[in-house]
């Protein structure tokens, strides 16, 4: 066997044993994402997949922990303070979370589901 026919079984050879999923899900369980816990396999549709582009969209926003909230509207210089109506500095999970005011039953584990209480929570909210 030549160099070129040895390289090939080699290239052959990773190829039969390498998936796209397999390798999608060693390279997100070795990232820090932010509230990773949340995915237990990220190679299947994630829950709420088939909401309205505004509630997945903040679905995810929630998801991520990174959202239009008071916390961050400072930096972008859309508002001067981080303070949510009920005192506390307002980050994502503050809203879902903490808050007296917003905070979901179940918090982001529960909203996460993306059942029909969660979709009528999003759309109570005053940011998006
Ligand atoms: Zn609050």
């Amino acid at each position: 066997m030549g160099p070129s026919a040895a390289a090939e079984t080699c290239i052959q050879s990773d190829h039969n044993n390498w998936s796209v999923d397999k390798a999608w899900k060693e390279d997100w369980f070795k990232k820090e994402v932010s509230n990773q816990f949340l995915i237990t396999d990220p190679a299947i549709c994630q829950p709420g997949l088939n909401l309205e582009r505004k509630d997945w969209t903040l679905l995810n926003r929630f998801r991520t922990g990174h959202g239009l909230c008071a916390a961050t509207l400072p930096d972008w210089g859309i508002r001067d303070d981080p303070f949510c109506a009920c005192g506390s500095k307002q980050t994502m999970l503050h809203i879902i979370n903490e808050c007296p005011l917003t905070k979901f039953p179940g918090g982001l584990h529960a909203l996460h589901a993306a059942e029909h209480d969660s979709v009528t929570w999003l759309r109570k909210l005053s940011i998006c």
